[in-house]
């Protein structure tokens, strides 16, 4: 079972405090919303959870493991930005296959398991395209493909659809919430955006200038008073 425990996390840039006392239990399969104003801190905890940036006080948790000081390849934790950062000299199938090559797995396996995550985002006859022959909506498919290849025991979605117009933000949204299902995936999604945020989730965190400041269910934030 994977399960994701922030303990009392602190994180400060020189002298500024970027967020302290953090404090969550992510169940397995559990899709949190993590919601907040522009420059409340949460990109960086996820990048801290990612292992991009370390926490200065603190314990993250994930399946009972101590992860807190670990490279980012050895946490097996999937992450999506705002900004799909595709390598653009490789087709889609070679962006999603990048993962599974760095473990060295083998061609049939590899070739199979790409297949697949194709199939999970409806790109199978994308394969061979290259980024810039794809719109923005597909290129974070296959960046979701990518990060999903390897089968993480989390994934982090930092801001995935903000740079997406209103239509394609939607269909992508439920697309998401589809797949987290279907691989009973426990998952963290950072947007500022209530109306995705009350949309995507069972669980919202709100985060106010680094602090968690609420931790609810969609439905009891939205009749609250
Ligand atoms: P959010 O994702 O909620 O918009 P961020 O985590 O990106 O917020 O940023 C939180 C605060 O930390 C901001 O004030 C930002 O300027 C600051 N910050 C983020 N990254 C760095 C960094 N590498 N160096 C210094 N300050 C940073
Ligand atoms: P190479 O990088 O060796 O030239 P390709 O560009 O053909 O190989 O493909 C990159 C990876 O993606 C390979 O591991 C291949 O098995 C896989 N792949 C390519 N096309 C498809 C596809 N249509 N469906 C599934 N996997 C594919």
């Amino acid at each position: 079972m994977s399960y994701l425990l922030l303990q009392d996390l602190d994180k400060r840039y020189g002298a500024t405090p970027v967020f302290s006392q953090i404090e969550c239990r992510i169940a397995q399969g559990e899709f949190i919303t993590l919601l907040g104003p522009s420059g409340c801190g949460k990109s960086t905890l996820l990048r801290c959870i990612a292992g991009l940036a370390e926490v200065d006080r603190g314990r993250i948790m994930l399946d009972g493991e101590n992860i807190t000081h670990l490279p980012p390849q050895q946490r097996h934790i999937g992450m999506v930005f705002q900004h799909y950062a595709l390598f653009p000299n490789m087709t889609v199938a070679q962006n999603v296959a990048f993962g599974l090559r760095m473990q060295q797995t083998p061609e049939h396996e590899t070739t199979r398991r790409v297949g697949e995550m194709l199939e999970l985002v409806e790109l199978q006859s994308y394969a061979d395209r290259y980024p810039r022959q794809l719109s923005g909506g597909q290129c974070q498919r296959v960046a979701l493909a990518r990060s999903l290849v390897t089968r993480p025991r989390l994934l982090l979605l930092d801001e995935p659809l903000s740079a997406l117009d209103a239509r394609i933000r939607r269909h992508l949204r439920e697309q998401i919430r589809r797949i987290q299902h279907e691989l009973q995936l426990t998952t963290i999604f950072v947007t500022h955006d209530q109306e995705e945020a009350l949309a995507l989730s069972d669980r919202i965190l709100l985060m106010d200038k680094g602090s968690i400041v609420q931790n609810a269910d969609a439905e009891t934030l939205y009749t609250a008073p």
